[in-house]
């Protein structure tokens, strides 16, 4: 029996259940070239926000009707394929589903030897993945540069915070709440963590940053970036590598338009501001993972996972994500890991 979790309409806002639907199917055979998995660990990640969107992006909307999409790490329990057997572990964007029957290309095997299953979706997966490419492409760090990191906590931003460490930057983290910025500061190691929900949150950024901010990791946008933004140094590299303040259409429509002053200091600054996104980059993806997976062994990469168990808790966790409630990397657990 798989159950599956399907887009039923599109969100106006914040995802809502009714948005969503469970369905359960039996699948009776399988054609050849084939597998069916047992997802073990689902993740949950920001931009699946987006793919709940109609109209432009950088990728196709999940249609309605259709299960949503995800990566996750799975164990083969039968093939019909010759590149897979019985028992392997596997990660592909198999979606949020529980028995996803797959065709061959759609996985490949997970290779972490002795390293937790479910850091393939974080540390050392797709966020850590992104962390390293915007890092080495885009922010180009310096020594005795001043870095700030927005959702410093995340899944992406602890990374990026720690390879700003071993470029020997002066890395300064923004996080949501209290016990976030002690993690991040104490645990993580960043130089300080400022908590954007306080009130002297400007000035004391202001203080944490003397000499000014050469590179800010943007992944919110909104009040983060209002408050960094004054304090950028000439040449200062701005990697746009999420917003997601905005990703529930939340615009503050009376808001001034700032537009003209951005490009203006762009220009005067010589700011470089660039988006990017990671699937960009598959020539960087073997050099990201040796390195990353070096950085850990070497225990210079530390995480932290925010684990929620079952399908039904999906969409309650995801809708929590948008707002700030995971602490850590979001995974969905879905079966126990293998022995
Ligand atoms: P996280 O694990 O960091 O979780 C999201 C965090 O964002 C929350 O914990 C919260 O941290 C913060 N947040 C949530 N809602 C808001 C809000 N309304 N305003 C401000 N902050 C908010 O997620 P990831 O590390 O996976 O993703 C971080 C960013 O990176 C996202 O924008 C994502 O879309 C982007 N991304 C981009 C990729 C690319 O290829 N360009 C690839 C992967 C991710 P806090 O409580 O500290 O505010």
């Amino acid at each position: 029996m798989n159950r599956k979790i399907i887009l039923k309409s599109r969100p106006q806002g914040e995802p809502l259940d009714e948005n969503f639907e469970i369905r359960e199917e039996v699948v009776e055979k399988i054609e050849p070239g084939f597998v069916m998995l047992k997802t073990i660990y689902l993740s949950l990640d920001p931009y699946m926000r987006g793919r709940m969107n109609a109209g432009r992006s950088y990728s196709k909307p999940v249609e309605l009707g259709d299960v949503m999409e995800g990566e996750a790490v799975s164990q083969v329990v039968e093939s019909d394929s010759e590149k897979f057997s019985k028992g392997d572990i596997v990660i592909g964007r198999t979606g949020w589903q529980t028995m996803p029957v797959v065709y061959q290309d759609k996985i490949e095997k997970v290779e972490l030897k002795g390293i937790p299953l479910s850091l393939a979706l974080g540390t050392l997966g797709m966020p850590g993945r992104t962390a390293y490419i915007g890092m080495t492409n885009i922010a180009a760090p310096k020594e005795g540069e001043t870095l700030v990191v927005s959702a410093a906590s995340g899944a992406v931003g602890s990374v990026v915070g720690q390879i700003g460490k071993i470029f020997k930057c002066r890395v300064i983290g923004v996080a949501g709440n209290e016990e976030k910025k002690q993690y991040v500061k104490d645990y993580l190691g960043f130089d300080e963590c400022l908590n954007y929900n306080t009130p002297n949150f400007v000035e004391d950024l202001k203080l944490a940053c003397k000499n000014g901010v050469d590179i800010y990791w943007e992944n919110v946008g909104g009040k983060t970036f209002d408050a960094v933004y004054p304090l950028f140094n000439d040449f200062a590299r701005i990697p746009v590598c999420g917003m997601i303040s905005m990703y529930n259409n939340e615009f503050d429509k009376e808001a001034e338009d700032r537009l003209p002053m951005l490009f203006r200091n762009t220009l005067t600054w010589r700011l470089r501001i660039q988006g990017f996104i990671v699937s960009e980059f598959p020539e960087q993806k073997q050099e990201a993972m040796n390195k990353l997976t070096s950085w850990f062994k070497n225990g210079k990469l530390k995480y932290k996972e925010d684990v929620v168990e079952g399908l039904e808790n999906v969409v309650e966790a995801f809708r929590g994500l948008l707002k700030g409630k995971n602490f850590g990397k979001l995974i969905i657990k879905l079966a126990d890991e293998p022995n």
